[in-house]
């Protein structure tokens, strides 16, 4: 869509992935690897999108795609982001969950409908959800219930991140930006030998206004948050991020996360379990892993640094 030149770096942003996706590069300022970038990330979208009918996980969800009885044979790029999404069902104990996608479907939270699902529906779906039912050998995905269905929503962005980077570094570029709607990976650092500089964006405000920014080299930023996509019904917030217990949106005291971590899959994964999990068992989980930091800000603006953030990650105004 945009293709800027600038003296620092080149840039393009397109809409994909339901979401604004930018790419910047900046020590090898090469318009084919810039496109090459693009193309990958249709070729993944075109494999894990839930919702367009020309994906394979649609075809494997509706039933379509080539099977034994409940067994799907799948592509190596299914089976691989399949088995992170069941690693974080399992972290979570099901409060993730990649079989959530009978009750995903009956929620909308871009046409501008602001509408509740309906409620007997939605318990008959619930019957479906569970990842325990799911088992993945090599290529071949087994259901242990029929009508399962999953959706990869939750990762699929920053699993994407991270090969356009891998893409990144096979072709000798060591200065980069991707920016997948809010899964940021920064490859290296400024070619002058400074941070990338990303800011924490302050919820429910303008794009550009930041809470803090943060000095980042060769790390991935993925912010979730319940001020993108979502509708206010009787005075009640609905968000995109669902219990998979109720079929009914998360409601604790978080708006925004933001993990900051070295792959991508797991900034996006975390985020999204640990706003499942709330403040006090989100920051704990991201305590227990390594190399892993996260900023939790709640419904009254108040902002959490996991432990050791501060010393880790410089932040300024
Ligand atoms: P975003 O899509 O804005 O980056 P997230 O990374 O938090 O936000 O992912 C939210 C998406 O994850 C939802 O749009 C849906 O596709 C999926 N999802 C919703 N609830 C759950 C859940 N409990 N477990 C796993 N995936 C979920
Ligand atoms: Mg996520
Ligand atoms: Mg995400």
């Amino acid at each position: 869509m945009h293709k800027i030149k600038t003296n620092d770096y080149i840039t393009k942003t397109e809409l994909l992935l339901n979401t604004v996706v930018t790419i910047n590069l900046y020590d090898k300022q090469d318009e084919d690897i810039l496109e090459e970038c693009f193309d990958i990330i249709r070729k993944y979208e075109a494999i894990y999108s839930r919702t367009m009918e020309s994906s394979e996980l649609y075809a494997v969800n509706q039933g379509i795609a080539p099977h034994t009885g409940l067994t799907y044979s799948i592509s190596d790029q299914l089976a691989d982001l399949i088995e992170y999404g069941l690693y974080y069902s399992e972290l979570g104990q099901g409060a993730f969950d990649i079989s959530i996608a009978p009750i995903t479907s009956l929620w909308n939270f871009t046409s501008g409908i602001t509408q509740l699902p309906d409620p007997i529906t939605l318990q008959n779906a619930l019957t479906y959800v569970n990842y325990r039912n799911i088992k993945l050998e090599g290529n071949l995905l087994t259901y242990a219930k029929k009508g399962t269905q999953l959706d990869l929503g939750a990762i699929a962005k920053g699993y994407i991140a991270d090969r356009v980077k891998e893409y990144l570094i096979s072709m000798d570029v060591h200065s980069a930006m991707i920016n997948l709607g809010g899964n940021i990976v920064c490859l290296g650092e400024k070619p002058d030998g400074t941070p990338f500089h990303i800011g924490i964006q302050k919820p429910f405000a303008d794009r550009n206004e930041t809470l803090a920014v943060m000095d980042i080299r060769d790390r991935s930023v993925v912010t979730s948050g319940i001020y993108e996509r979502f509708f206010v019904l009787d005075g009640i917030t609905y968000h995109h991020i669902i219990n998979p217990k109720t079929g009914y949106p998360y409601r604790n005291e978080l708006i925004s996360i933001t993990i900051i971590s070295n792959a991508s899959v797991d900034g996006d994964g975390l985020s999204t379990l640990c706003f499942a999990l709330g403040l006090e068992k989100g920051l704990e989980l991201i305590k227990s892993l390594p190399d892993t930091y996260a900023i939790f800000i709640t419904k009254d603006y108040e902002t959490y640094y996991s432990e050791g953030f501060l010393d880790t990650i410089l932040l300024h105004d």
